[in-house]
């Protein structure tokens, strides 16, 4: 393994990272020598020099995937399992270095980069206990002349591509599944944060995850590898997560070539404070939905509707947990929020926090850019937001929360689902019956009741409308990479 060997004397000083793609099961260079830089989006500061791999390196990646897709599939379940379960192994005792990568080159505090590690590990674990719970099914035709067996099998070569919020959790959401089914895949991470991705694929290199079964390729060329990969002929699925926009390009891509694909998509979650609710909960469930990591999460709370009883007190109490907040760099002991991901992400949030404000919203706290290097944004609540904000039909992905008074909940339900994306929402209410109630009527994929935290391993994670097609983790988790087969075998001797 090569490694970037000036990262020790750097300040923020990442150890062994990998320079390098993992194809065949060799670390290689860019087949033109191409490099590129990855930074650390609080200081601005060159973190390691890394492969640009191009349309050459693309065609060896999925080139190696498709000659061991046989091999792999043909691997015993409880071997690929027990490789799965090894990765979990290492991850978590790798759980502070990784987490230290992920902040480095991402930026969110390192108390959150430390439970996403653990987030991913139970990825990896998960599903190498699905690994050994593949089943088919067995019937017989009506009139009894045929059995009907019905197996499963991997799709074959997958292409996964992630996005760089959750650079580790995205990377062992896709890997695990497919690897458990007996899938090989080609693997593009985000150019912004390709350290960790490198560093887990090493990591399940030395699980025993076989040569060619994981591969991947670092590029500021997303769309050249990709379009690679997607005309090659020898992949058979792609699962991407990223923005609905670029999932819309591959959807269109796939179809040259009836492609299986599973998008997980962009979001605009509202979050629904009923005049009931318990304020306590609903602030806490506010500031995960909110502020986990620093907004920028497809899960995060968008549109925050409160009743108009509680809407004051609740706006309070919020800016006041917000403007506690401690920003910077997420190295440092005691912060709770880093910087956003670029210039150009937080451009985009100020832009719409100035729209709301230019229309009549107050900000309670925060909305002001901070000078210095890094892309910080402060910890923002506006209050009074009108319905035709840009932010409420935009995924701010930053640490903004837009308070919307509200009275009639019919009302609500219809604003709340009068957008494209229907990834997840919130209900906060004491009532029972109004939570399964509101529950229903929302057009999501998920809901969080009283809580502002739905992802888990074991749950179904995934959207409706636009954002996306598919779902991640849970028992359904492992049917994305996996193609039913039925076999019709005549019973010679009659019904
Ligand atoms: P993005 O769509 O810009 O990029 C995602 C990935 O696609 C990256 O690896 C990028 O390099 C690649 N890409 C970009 N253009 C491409 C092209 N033309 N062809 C092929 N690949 C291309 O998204 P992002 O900014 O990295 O991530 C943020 C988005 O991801 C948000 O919209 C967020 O909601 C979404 N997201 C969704 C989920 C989910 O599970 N639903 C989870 C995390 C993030």
């Amino acid at each position: 393994m090569t490694t970037a060997d000036t990262l020790d004397a750097r300040p923020t000083a990442l150890p062994d990272v990998p320079s390098t793609m993992l194809i065949g099961g060799t670390w290689s260079p860019a087949a033109d020598g191409r490099t590129f830089a990855v930074e650390n989006p609080a200081t601005g500061e060159e973190l390691a020099v890394i492969a640009d791999g191009g349309q050459a390196d693309a065609a060896r990646a999925i080139e190696a995937a498709a000659a061991a897709q046989e091999q792999w599939a043909r691997t015993a379940p409880r071997a690929r399992s027990e490789i799965l379960r090894r990765a979990f192994d290492l991850v978590l005792e790798r759980r502070d270095r990784l987490a230290r990568i992920m902040t480095a080159e991402m930026g969110k505090p390192l108390t959150e980069a430390k439970g996403e590690v653990t987030y991913a590990a139970e990825f990896l674990r998960w599903f190498s206990e699905e690994a050994v719970r593949i089943s088919g099914d067995h019937t017989t035709t009506g009139d009894g002349t045929n059995r009907i067996i019905v197996t499963r099998e991997p799709v074959g070569p997958c292409i996964l591509i992630t996005p760089w919020n959750f650079p580790l959790a995205m990377g062992a959401r896709k890997i695990a599944p497919a690897l458990a089914a007996g899938c090989t895949v080609v693997l593009k991470p985000a150019e912004q944060t390709p350290l960790t991705t490198l560093a887990l694929a090493a990591i399940m290199e030395e699980a025993g995850v076989p040569a060619g079964v994981l591969n991947v390729v670092t590029t500021t060329d997303a769309p050249t590898v990709v379009t690679a990969w997607m005309r090659s002929g020898k992949a058979r699925k792609i699962s991407f997560t990223g923005s609905t926009e670029v999932g819309k390009i591959l959807l269109r891509q796939a179809a040259d070539t009836v492609m299986r694909t599973s998008m997980e998509l962009g979001g605009n979650a509202p979050f629904i404070v009923c005049a009931d609710a318990d304020i306590d909960i609903a602030v806490e469930g506010a500031m995960v939905a909110k502020m986990r990591n620093m907004g920028e999460a497809c899960t995060a709370a968008n549109r925050m509707y409160v009743h108009r009883d509680i809407a004051g007190e609740f706006s309070e109490r919020l800016a006041r947990r917000m403007s506690a907040l401690q920003v910077g760099n997420g190295l440092d002991d005691g912060i709770e929020v880093g910087p956003l991901i670029d210039g150009d992400g937080r451009g985009k949030v100020q832009r719409l926090v100035d729209d709301a404000v230019a229309r009549g919203a107050r900000t309670l706290t925060g909305g002001v850019l901070p000078d210095g290097p890094g892309y910080f944004y402060p910890p923002t609540v506006l209050t009074e937001v009108p319905v035709d904000a840009d932010l409420m039909q935009t995924e701010i992905f930053g640490p903004v929360a837009p308070v919307i008074p509200f009275t009639d909940e019919d009302e609500i339900v219809r604003i709340a689902n009068d957008t494209d994306w229907g990834l997840v929402g919130y209900v906060f209410t004491r009532d029972v019956d109004r939570a399964f109630d509101l529950s229903e009527r929302l057009e999501v994929g998920m809901v969080g009741v009283n809580t502002g935290l739905v992802s888990n391993p074991a749950a179904p994670f995934g959207g409706v409308k636009q954002s996306g097609l598919g779902r991640e983790g849970g028992k359904i988790g492992i049917d994305e990479f996996l193609e039913y087969k039925y076999l019709a075998v005549p019973r010679r001797r009659g019904a």
